[in-house]
């Protein structure tokens, strides 16, 4: 017994020194975010250290999703998994060839695995051997990621966002959601940087050319958020440790980026947050490439 005891006490401290090393090796590395496409036409984001990768939803084609890894000096060869947010089209379309072709494990709730086999769009099915299931509020550790995939209300099979520790940064991505929810808001409350959609203009969505069903449908709890409540939840939940905004999913039809960035600016400023000052804010654009961000 005594010996026992001996070595749970030299196995102690070993273990606090190996997590001290470990956390200070994380606090050093550099985090990269590349927004590849973001909107109905496709949605796929890169977060990665200085070894390896991973994509938040694969919604436009391979070839577009490498050539624009590489401009960055970025190779998919580095990318180690793809966590898929719904089983719509726009975030899908490149899974089953990322899958069963180059290798790479797709990762997501059972739920969502099956409807992306469903989806028309899917011409290379995902075999088991090629996904990986997650279930919400379970992390996962992956390399210097850890992921936790959470409920969002939104009108795929199943939906989730993604809160993303590396580098002792958080990233929280909320594409596609009809509203924020208690879940959705610890997330978001949680985020160093936010990915979070700001989908229409709603006098624009208003006065388009839209069906009165699929007007129903944007605006509903399962829809999508427009620029407006997008910004009245930030302005009223504003905390220090969120240093980045990027705008996602921006409608080509029913917003503007110049617009859909005024009407948060304006909103953050009538409670006194200066974009610029206390918090960065972009719009990410829908079929070409972001700024490539890189944190220290
Ligand atoms: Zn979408
Ligand atoms: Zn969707």
């Amino acid at each position: 017994m005594a010996k026992i005891e001996k070595i749970l006490y030299i196995c102690a401290p070993f273990r606090n020194l190996e997590r001290e090393l470990s956390n200070n090796r994380n606090y050093n590395m550099k985090i990269k975010f590349l927004s590849l496409a973001s909107g109905s036409s496709g949605n796929c984001y890169y977060l990665g250290t200085d070894t390896y990768g991973i994509l938040i939803d694969a919604g436009i084609g391979v070839r577009t999703i490498k050539k624009h890894l590489k401009e960055y000096g970025l190779a998919l060869e580095r990318v180690l998994a793809v966590f898929v947010t719904h089983d719509h089209a726009d975030h899908i379309k490149a899974v089953g060839t990322l899958g069963e072709k180059y290798g790479i494990p797709i990762y997501s709730t059972p739920e969502i695995l099956t409807g992306i086999n469903k989806n028309y769009c899917m011409t290379e099915k995902l075999s088991s051997a090629s996904t990986r299931h997650i279930y919400k509020e379970e992390p996962i550790e992956l390399k210097d990621f850890k992921v936790t995939a959470f409920e969002v209300p939104h009108d795929g099979t199943d939906n989730v966002g993604y809160c993303i520790e590396a580098g002792g940064r958080v990233f929280s991505f909320l594409t596609d959601l009809g509203c924020i929810t208690p879940t959705a808001a610890k997330y978001i409350n949680m985020a160093n940087h936010l990915v979070i959609e700001a989908n229409y203009d709603e006098e624009m969505l208003k006065m388009g050319p839209y069906p009165k069903h699929l007007k129903e449908r944007i605006t509903g709890e399962n829809g999508h958020m427009c620029n407006r409540d997008t910004a009245e939840f930030l302005a009223e939940n504003m905390h220090e440790e969120l240093k980045h905004i990027w705008l996602c999913h921006l409608s080509k039809d029913n917003n503007h980026p110049e617009l859909a960035y005024k009407t948060v600016e304006y909103i953050l400023r009538s409670k006194g947050i200066l974009v610029g000052k206390d918090v960065h804010l972009a719009t990410l654009k829908r079929s070409t490439p972001s700024e490539f961000w890189e944190f220290e």
